[in-house]
């Protein structure tokens, strides 16, 4: 596959990917200070390093950017960059199949998964009663 990217301007996007305290992750944060909820962040030693968990009720909380995990149905989720579409779309569909491996292990090991989409944190007041749901029935 043939690279329009200079290598610096490829490990720039690359490492974009493993950014980790994202603005949407800090209202995650903020979301679950404020309704109570004791977690940790990061998680290394469980599949997927989750960005929130939460042991009492066994949760695990990833957010996720919609355009690197490609969010169905969502605008910046489905818009691909102009140049180099079947790069990005490659590099995306692989990033949601480790998704969904790394949800079905957690499954599998009885934690409940919630993704949080980065699109879901622009309302705080949605992502609060969604969040609030999930957490009340665990
Ligand atoms: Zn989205």
């Amino acid at each position: 596959m043939t690279d329009v990217f200079s290598k610096r301007k490829r490990s720039w996007l690359m490492s974009r990917i493993r950014v980790r305290d994202t603005a949407p992750e800090r209202v995650v944060r903020s979301v679950l200070r404020s309704e109570g909820f004791r977690f940790r962040t990061h998680v290394a030693t469980l599949p997927g390093k989750p960005d929130f968990l939460l042991s009492k009720s066994k949760m695990v909380i990833f957010v996720h950017g919609c355009f690197w995990h490609g969010h169905r149905h969502c605008k910046k989720g489905t818009h691909m960059p102009k140049s180099n579409e079947v790069f990005w779309m490659d590099k995306i569909r692989s990033n949601a199949s480790r998704d969904s491996a790394i949800k079905r292990k957690l499954r599998a090991k009885g934690w409940c998964v919630i993704i949080v989409w980065e699109c879901e944190t622009k309302s705080r007041e949605k992502l609060v009663n969604r969040l609030r749901k999930k957490l009340e029935t665990a």
